[in-house]
């Protein structure tokens, strides 16, 4: 349930004092790769730093396990790539070589050879005969062969998956109707059809369990001997020498943790990666929720289940950070008042929870990033994910801050407002109010939006399917926005006055019914579930909006633009939409569900689509950002004891990407 970054990409919008540090790290494709500063890591102490290193490299030795999950070609083609990357001797200002170097980056960021956001393939724009020519440059040992393998052999396979768009064109299949696992190209299953998947799983399924297992989070099923089995990813199982090292460098964490609580999460989650125990996994989760005294954190592990379209499988992910103490004075003051929140919301009484437990909510400050939170990462996260922990223990919700602040500041001045906003009344409000009310919509959304409202006892968590992602991340939202605009936040001193939400109701529809439209290809839909959710939200408020004079859409010389003639009945149909969007959730309502989400986030209106797409493109901003780590040197004594991790913010793309695949090759090309 991590929110995605690209909501702030954007919109970005305030004005600061001109800043030294170089923000811009590289360029290519439709992605701009920038870098963000770890404020305060100077002045923590030596343990914690010790502590932030250690978490920092278990972060990083996970990378070749999501490569795998993602397809399991993904390994060998990226090594295929880094071999003719690193070894290539010709002309470089050739249409194929840079074509070649593009792609290769976009293998990197997208941890695989599918889009990380619409999971389409990459498709390269350099000839394959390129691509065979280098490859035969090569010496053997450079390439990823198996045993015994010929580079003709090797071709052979690598060559239609890379080059034959018809070949695992999607990474993630989420059509109606068709066979959802054999048509998704992910690695979570092999040989199995998805009613058999369904079948097994349903059959492990306790219905009576109130505390149930999230079965089927860590391993690949597949077909064996007729029979199907899980391979668990643990030690002596699937992935086992990467999550050694995984392990390795949790052992050194917990020689410096901060406090018993937080040694004892740490060392059952070593635990679980020993025996891939999915019981060990809930009583981690449950002993993390609980550490809420450290200043350090950490997420690592299988984690969100957006990459299988049965929603099962857990992708790898890591994140390290550290509280940012001023910051989290803010989410604080909203966590203690969840109840207020949830006791006012516009849902059905039967629809609420009695008593809200445990949301703990902090900004924190991120120092490594990893797995599915790198090189693209969310601004905010709340987990576990387990429902039934969520219910008696609570979540950990939080806002990376200098994440956010790092897509604000490298966005100055790149037109997008201007081009975009009705008039210099919405743009004036955007920019005097946007960062503050971009951050208290994401603390709202992960504080009290994922936490709040109840399922009916009676209701299967599972109920809405695929449709289940979507819905729950518009019901965090929606209950964002409508609390943006009560005067309760003003009270509270969340925000400044009763104008300053009007910027977030603006922007948000204005991304949700045009802007996003961007980071799709002409003549697809919606496929993210984010997305997909901004687009409900918006759409529906059109709707509804429009036949009450609330919101409309008007031209102006021949461009669309999003105009709101009151916020106040706006905020009324927020309401609206929130009360039924938690009555399908907690009902488990599948046909209302399918039915809103397929009238209101999956098709794009095609003339529109383009008319955004050409005005975007004339402004040249990279619609997709990703982030380069920080590098952290130990520095060490003559006695080999560390005295201090000094941070330094110059490495490159591409020079931090190779250095990855080299210190941190964990996994063989192939996975079985
Ligand atoms: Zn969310």
């Amino acid at each position: 349930m991590t929110i995605v970054t690209l909501f702030m990409v954007t919109e970005n919008i305030i004005a600061t004092e001109n800043n030294s540090f170089n923000y811009s790290v590289d360029r290519f494709a439709d992605i701009e790769i920038i870098r963000y500063q770890v404020p305060g890591f100077d002045n923590l102490p030596l343990q914690q730093k010790e502590l932030i290193y250690f978490l920092s490299e278990a972060s990083h030795v996970g990378r070749d396990i999501l490569f795998d999950q993602n397809c399991k070609w993904n390994l060998s083609i990226r090594r295929s790539l880094e071999a003719i990357f690193e070894n290539y001797k010709g002309n470089k200002k050739i249409a194929d070589y840079i074509a070649f170097e593009e792609y290769l980056k976009l293998v990197w960021y997208n941890n695989g050879i599918h889009h990380d956001y619409s999971s389409d393939k990459i498709l390269p724009n350099f000839k394959e005969s390129f691509f065979v020519e280098q490859i035969n440059n090569i010496n053997s040992s450079q390439l990823p062969l198996s045993k015994g393998q010929s580079k003709t052999d090797f071709l052979k396979t690598i060559l239609p998956i890379i080059f034959n768009p018809t070949i695992l064109p999607k990474r993630v299949n989420q059509a109606e109707g068709e066979d959802l696992v054999t048509t998704s190209a992910n690695n979570y299953y092999d040989g199995v059809s998805q009613a058999e998947a369904e079948e097994f799983y349903s059959k492990m399924k306790d219905s009576t369990d109130n505390t149930p297992i999230s079965y089927g989070l860590n391993s690949r099923l597949i077909k064996e001997n007729g029979i199907i089995v899980e391979k668990v990813w643990k030690v002596g199982g699937m992935y086992s020498t990467a999550i050694e090292k995984i392990i390795y460098w949790l052992e050194k964490a917990v020689s410096v943790a901060e406090n018993p609580q937080q040694k004892l999460a740490i060392e059952k989650l070593i635990s679980f990666y020993k025996t891939g125990n999915l019981k060990e996994y809930d009583e981690y989760s449950v002993l993390w929720v609980k550490d809420l005294d450290s200043n350090v954190d950490f997420v690592n592990g299988f984690t969100e289940s957006y990459g299988d379209p049965l929603g099962l499988k857990g992708s790898w992910e890591a994140n390290v950070n550290f509280t940012n103490v001023e910051a989290t004075k803010r989410t604080k003051l909203i966590s203690d008042n969840a109840q207020w929140f949830e006791n006012h919301s516009p849902v059905d009484p039967r629809f609420k929870k009695e008593v809200v437990k445990g949301v703990s909510a902090k900004v924190i400050t991120v120092a490594a990033l990893g797995g599915d939170c790198y090189p693209s990462t969310p601004i905010g996260i709340n987990l576990p994910n387990s429902n039934w922990i969520r219910r008696d223990h609570g979540s950990k919700s939080v806002t990376i801050e200098n994440i956010t602040e790092a897509y604000d500041k490298a966005s100055l001045g790149n037109g997008f407002l201007d081009e975009f906003v009705w008039s210099d009344e919405e743009r004036n409000r955007m920019k005097k109010y946007g960062f503050q009310t971009d951050n208290l919509h994401t603390d709202l959304h992960e504080c009290l939006g994922h936490g709040s409202g109840k399922l009916l006892s009676d209701t299967d968590p599972d109920a809405l399917k695929a449709y289940g992602s979507p819905m729950e991340e518009a019901r965090a939202d929606l209950f964002a926005l409508y609390y943006m605009g009560d005067s309760k936040i003003v009270e509270l001193g969340l925000l400044p006055n009763d104008e300053a939400y009007k910027a977030e109701y603006y922007k948000y529809v204005m991304n949700g019914l045009l802007t996003q439209l961007t980071r799709i290809k002409p003549g697809r839909s919606i496929e993210q579930a984010h997305m997909r959710n901004r687009s409900l939200i918006a759409r529906w408020l059109l709707e509804k909006g429009n036949a009450q004079n609330v919101i409309e859409l008007k031209i102006r010389d021949g461009k669309t633009f999003v105009v709101i003639n009151d916020y106040v009945k706006m905020r009324e149909l927020i309401g609206q939409l929130l009360a039924e969007v938690q009555r399908i959730k907690s009902e488990g309502d599948w046909n209302s569900a399918k039915e809103m989400i397929e009238t209101y986030a999956v098709k794009v209106d095609a003339t529109l689509h383009n008319e955004i797409l050409l005005r975007y493109s004339k402004l040249n901003i990279a619609p997709f950002r990703g982030f380069v780590n920080p590098v952290m040197n130990p520095l060490l004594n003559v006695n080999g004891k560390i005295v201090d991790i000094q941070i330094t913010y110059n490495e490159g793309y591409s020079e931090q990407m190779l250095r990855y695949s080299k210190s941190y090759n964990t996994l063989p090309a192939i996975n079985k």
